[in-house]
């Protein structure tokens, strides 16, 4: 047993950069991978098994005060559990878990943790339970992938809202955000195509093989001509069983589970049809190709020639004469491409909203529901090149990091200033000049960019130059002197300069109507109504033929938006809905870049600390009141503790408690007043009936 470290990171008396790491580095080795700071926790990533997610460590995790047991994930489920059923302090109902960190720091691993244990609090029915819980396996599957930095990582965000009737759950609801589709058609060296693929290919048997058409998946252009040593195989083929029960469990019928299998294996076969030029100019696939695409004919349910048509082809309708463009080579690739990246998304948005019919809650809808929503989303990312992805990606992160900013720096100091508590400011970065400059209307970068995609002549550089010359003067704008379209955003957590190539054909993300129309006209069911489906505000698919639940933030707008600006109203609705919640923070730290236990590289868990603006939250946990109870408020307490006619002023001066402070409305307390106050209130009312009854 090593030295006796202290669990929160708030109690530390010498708070420099040195001491903080000091006791990480010192837990780290002990395998305590939790820390806190105050309220918020800070989980390091064991990359190894550990016995604290044991079934007698989960039992005991239950309405447990904080200071009893040693700091935990399930400790954070407890705490939104508890404060949901109004059993903490008071606040709203509605719960938020923000989980942070950078790829492979363990938020996707924590998210799952937080699940299973809030599942085993609220004591939720069997088959609810099993089905809420195999939505991860499924989700992971399709949009997971091996990346560089993580094993699974995963290639979307999400939203995962428990929905319970007072203490029980009665259901769930998934909000995703920006699949990295591009990935189905092209992954960097070290890295590899969406789980679904390789679990399909090593987990089907030899007769599904054939009927859904598949080959050697070494023969599969999109997997990059790769796939797994025999070891590798055998767990995916034991994940593919998992995937297949999951859907099952869900609630999945058999033949969408078919068509959806087919769908997955036409995309391989159409990125397997190359192309070259005729003597006549016109295009044609090479004969090595032409197997493939009878092949995906057959898979997409469309006739080959429409199917070869819309390959090397557009037509467009002017004044109501069909004119037909013939491709170039480059042109019938990305049209293939983007075919390809379209059906996989279109299914990977079917297979969520097909979760959200399936899990919604059945109760009478006068019912109130109270929710616990679980954030995890894609960290902050800064490659040699930056893309569209990435600027949308690092857009959530400043707007959570200004979530963050929000509730733990401004709204509480602002309060001390407004009630007169004595206080000396804590600075930290404010991060909304940022989020201005990409959301302002009408001229933050996102509306350039809509502005731009409109005019169906601008360039990328256009683009550029446009924001070179609205923002030059900007403070978090860089202009880039450069051939290629880039600039540089200087982003909370670093400078990030972005590769403009393809900005405005992304954000338009249209697909070409003889494409669609093709589609439609499917044999396949399920691609047909992929196809037919218009995308809502949100970007979630609304199919029109299908009979599908509408939630009132998905509201259906027939004019297609850009992704910029669906992403952008995505972001707002979440925010409206974070900001009503009680929040949790967990901040995940990743100990290195090798994935192996038992290994901290300081420099690198530091970056990450300085970034996330721990040192400064330290401070002001240590330092602040993070609970605030309005007299009122504080007086209610009083009472349901049995303590009727006394002052809140008379209580507390009666007990030991020291630090607090008095406002002009509120009373300050500091986070660990919390529970000892319950304990002492508990004593007192206890006291009080004797006396009452004597
Ligand atoms: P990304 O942003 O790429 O999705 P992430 O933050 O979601 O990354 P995870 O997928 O949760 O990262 O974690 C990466 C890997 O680290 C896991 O596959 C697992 O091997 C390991 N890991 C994470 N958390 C834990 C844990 N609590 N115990 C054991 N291993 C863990
Ligand atoms: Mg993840």
């Amino acid at each position: 047993m090593g030295e006796k470290l202290p669990e929160d990171l708030a109690s530390l008396s010498e708070l420099d950069e040195k001491s903080l790491l000091e006791v990480l580095t010192g837990r780290f080795t002990q395998n305590l991978i939790y820390t806190y700071i105050g309220d918020i926790l800070v989980a390091i990533n064991p990359f190894k098994y550990l016995s604290i997610y044991e079934k007698e460590v989960s039992g005991q995790y239950k309405c447990h005060e904080k200071k009893s047991l040693p700091p935990h994930i399930f400790a954070v489920a407890d705490r939104a559990y508890q404060s949901m059923l109004g059993r903490l302090a008071t606040g709203p109902k509605n719960q938020c878990i923000v989980i942070s960190g950078e790829s492979g720091a363990g938020k996707t691993e924590s998210t799952k943790l937080l699940l299973r244990h809030i599942m085993e609090l609220c004591k939720a029915n069997s088959q609810l339970e099993q089905q809420i819980l195999q939505v991860n396996p499924l989700l992971e599957a399709f949009g997971n992938a091996q990346t560089v930095m993580n094993d699974n990582s995963s290639r979307f965000g999400k939203y995962i809202q428990l929905r319970f009737q007072n203490s029980s759950v009665k259901g769930a609801k998934i909000n995703e955000y920006l699949l990295e589709k591009s990935r189905v058609v092209h992954q960097d060296e070290g890295e590899q195509n969406f789980h679904i693929f390789y679990f399909m290919l090593a987990g089907i048997s030899m007769e599904d093989k054939e009927i859904y058409g598949l080959l050697d998946p070494t023969r599969y252009r999109y997997l990059n001509g790769r796939f797994g040593k025999e070891d590798v195989v055998h767990a995916w083929r034991l994940k593919y069983a998992e995937v297949c029960n999951a859907m099952d469990m869900v609630g999945f019928e058999e033949q969408e589970k078919v068509d959806m299998m087919t769908i997955l294996a036409g995309i391989l076969s159409l990125g397997n049809i190359a192309f070259e030029t005729t003597d006549s100019d016109a295009l044609k696939v090479s004969e090595a190709s032409r197997g493939w695409l009878k092949a995906t004919a057959g898979q997409f349910g469309v006739q080959e020639e429409d199917l070869l048509k819309s390959l090397t082809c557009t037509t467009s309708v002017t004044r109501g004469e069909a004119i037909q463009r013939l491709h170039n080579q480059q042109q019938a690739e990305d049209a293939r491409d983007s075919i390809a990246k379209v059906a996989y998304g279109r299914v990977f948005g079917w297979i969520v909203s097909k979760i959200n019919e399936l899990l919604a809650p059945k109760v009478d809808c006068d019912v109130e529901l109270s929710e616990i929503g679980i954030l995890d989303i894609f960290g902050f990312e800064n490659f040699a090149v930056n893309r569209f992805e990435q600027l949308c990606i690092n857009l959530a992160n400043e707007q959570l990091q200004y979530f963050f900013n929000h509730h733990i720096f401004l709204m509480e100091q602002k309060e001390y200033k407004e009630e007169g508590i004595t206080w000396e400011t804590i600075t930290y970065k404010d991060n909304k000049p940022i989020l201005d400059l990409f959301l302002t209307k009408p001229i933050g970068i996102l509306s350039l960019l809509d502005e731009q995609s409109a005019f169906p002549q601008a360039t990328d550089r256009d683009f550029v130059d446009k924001l070179n010359s609205k923002f030059k003067t900007a403070p978090n704008f860089e202009v880039v002197r450069n051939h290629t379209p880039l600039f540089t955003i200087v982003h909370y957590a670093g400078k990030v300069q972005y590769n403009a190539s393809g900005f405005l054909e992304k954000n338009r993300d249209t697909i070409p109507a003889n494409i669609r129309e093709l589609f439609i006209n499917s044999v396949t069911p399920l691609l047909s109504v992929l196809f037919a489906a218009t995308i809502s505000r949100t970007g979630t698919l609304m199919p029109r033929k299908a009979k599908l639940q509408v939630a009132d933030d998905n509201f259906n707008s027939t004019r297609k938006q850009s992704v910029g600006a669906q992403f952008k109203h995505s972001l707002a609705v979440l925010m409206e809905k974070m900001f009503a919640a009680g929040p949790h923070f967990v901040r995940c730290i990743k100990p290195n870049r090798s994935k192996q236990p038992d290994q901290l590289d300081s420099k690198l868990v530091m970056d990450q600390l300085r970034y996330n603006g721990l040192m400064e939250t330290i401070r002001i946990r240590r330092d602040g009141f993070s609970w605030r109870p309005k007299f009122r408020e504080f007086a209610e307490r009083l009472v349901s503790f049995g303590l009727f006619s006394f002052s809140c002023m008379s209580i507390l001066n009666s007990t030991q408690l020291s630090g607090w402070k008095c406002g002009s409305s509120r009373l300050f307390f500091k986070y660990w007043h919390q529970e000892e106050l319950s304990r002492l209130l508990e004593r007192l009312g206890r006291a009080a009936l004797v006396i009452q009854k004597s």
